[in-house]
């Protein structure tokens, strides 16, 4: 059974590139009917925070990428990371190394000054314990290979070799006793039962210092799948202009979990043309053999589209609950009070908002005309319409409005479209004051639909505060 794991820092808020990973562990898992596992890698007790840990929880939660069993949490195995650090020098593929600071600081000296990479020099590899100086508290070191080399079998970056020369005895116990992050993670890996590691690329000289690990144990070593890091839509490295964001971010900006995970889905990975696909057609086509060798752009104006795409596609009653949840998240309490207290006139206005709105924001917006207070705030654009003539214009429309017996998009559009042919204008030249006077914004549900949705009574007053 595939079991695969996402192992977050939990020093920041989610880190989107972090969700990419996620998410194709995640795909992975479901693909193969494995698992994933969620280990917080909290030893960095000074960085490692509560609310960090809880953004893990959530961002992942909401973007639906549901991890399998309790989270482990790394710095709670700390005694069986010290364990298997004494196994390892039991064995004699670790040991003891009494060097002081300043010693490792003269090693480091005398590397640069003969042009060598700063190295431990394994000074203590060999040596007799009992030469070891009075009150030093030792570190653990491992015995890495001297020679030879250290191969990195990858799905993505393929046959990756490493000179053992190259890689010192690297500490695996500190001298408080506590774990290096290179043997927590082997230990936590094996013990939970991973047997593919897919991560980023940034990590990839880490696994052939843990390959060092699993060797001295003996333990097998886990598949893994070293995916190329995000980089900004001009090739930079991500940054946060570049949507180097926290998932949270995301959520605030109006994308939806699914857009997000069909847009995270094409950043590093492909099948064949396709661009959009629901995360079962994911699942169903995931391999990692399709993740991309190249770093990957991210690019705002596609996460849009695709977003746009699913906020079309997406049940009414579906998009009103994130409307709701959104509005209240980022603090938008007007809309958040006027979005609950008109439930169905928005859900009835819903098909015509979706495709004019590319972001559940843009979606708030073009609901506000719903539930705006009278008298309206008039955006500029809109200001524009709302000239001298187009007050007398909307006088009239007013007066001829009244008579209506009926208050149906048929009844108003025609009466409307009669206006027109005898003032001798086209009927834009009637729509565009009319919508700018009831909904403040030059872009609208059509605006006949909008006086059905508004209602007669509120339609007249917005209309007849802006002919006074
Ligand atoms: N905790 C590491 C990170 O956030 C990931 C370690 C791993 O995946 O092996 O970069």
């Amino acid at each position: 059974q595939v079991v695969t794991r996402f192992a977050p820092s939990p020093t920041g808020y989610l880190h989107i590139g972090s969700a990419r990973t996620a998410l194709f562990n995640w795909a992975y898992a479901r693909k193969t009917g494995g698992k994933m596992l969620l280990r917080v890698e909290d030893t960095d007790r000074e960085r490692s925070t509560e609310p960090a840990i809880q953004a893990i929880y959530d961002g992942l939660s909401w973007l639906g990428l549901e991890w399998d069993g309790d989270p482990v949490l790394q710095f709670g195995r700390a005694s069986r990371h010290a364990e298997i650090a004494e196994e390892l020098l039991a064995s004699g593929h670790a040991y003891r190394c009494y060097c002081s600071q300043e010693e490792l600081a003269q090693m480091r000296e005398t590397a640069r000054a003969e042009g060598r990479a700063p190295r431990y020099n394994g000074y203590w590899r060999d040596r007799d314990p009992s030469e070891a100086p009075e009150g030093v508290k030792p570190v653990i070191r491992i015995k890495a290979p001297q020679q030879g080399e250290i191969v990195v079998n990858d799905s993505v970056q393929g046959k990756v070799v490493f000179q053992s020369e190259h890689l010192d005895d690297f500490i695996i116990l500190r001298s408080d006793g506590t774990p290096t992050y290179m043997l927590a993670v082997v230990v936590d890996d094996h013990d939970m039962g991973v047997t593919h590691i897919i991560r980023g690329d940034d990590h990839l000289t880490n696994a052939a210092r843990q390959i060092v690990i699993y060797r001295a144990m003996g333990w097998q070593v886990p598949g893994m799948a070293h995916i190329p890091l995000i980089h900004g839509a001009d090739g930079a490295k991500l940054s946060k202009r570049h949507g180097a964001l926290g998932v949270k971010a995301y959520r605030e900006m109006g994308y939806l979990p699914e857009a997000m995970r069909n847009y995270l889905a094409r950043l590093g990975w492909s099948h064949e043309d396709d661009e959009l696909f629901s995360s079962e057609q994911m699942i169903e086509w995931f391999d990692l053999d399709g993740l991309n060798k190249g770093a990957a752009r991210f690019d705002f104006v596609k996460l849009e589209n695709i977003n746009g795409h699913y906020i079309r596609q997406s049940q009414p009653d579906y998009l009103y609950e994130v409307m709701v949840s959104t509005a209240e998240e980022v603090g938008r309490a007007e809309d958040h009070a006027g979005l609950l207290a008109n439930k169905e006139t928005v859900l009835s206005a819903l098909p015509e908002l979706q495709p004019r709105a590319k972001t559940v924001l843009e979606l708030i917006d073009l609901a506000q005309f719903i539930y705006v207070e009278r008298p309206l705030t008039v955006d500029a654009a809109a200001q524009k319409h709302l000239g001298d003539d187009s007050r007398s214009l909307l006088a009239d429309a007013v007066d001829v409005l009244k008579g209506l017996n009926e208050w149906s998009v048929e009844s108003i559009d025609g009466s409307m479209r009669t206006l027109a042919e005898q003032k001798g204008l086209k009927l834009g030249k009637i729509a565009q004051p009319l919508r700018a006077a009831l909904t403040g914004r030059t872009v609208s549900p059509g605006i006949f639909e909008v006086m059905v949705l508004i209602g007669r009574e509120e339609s007249l007053a917005r209309l007849s505060d802006q002919t006074q």
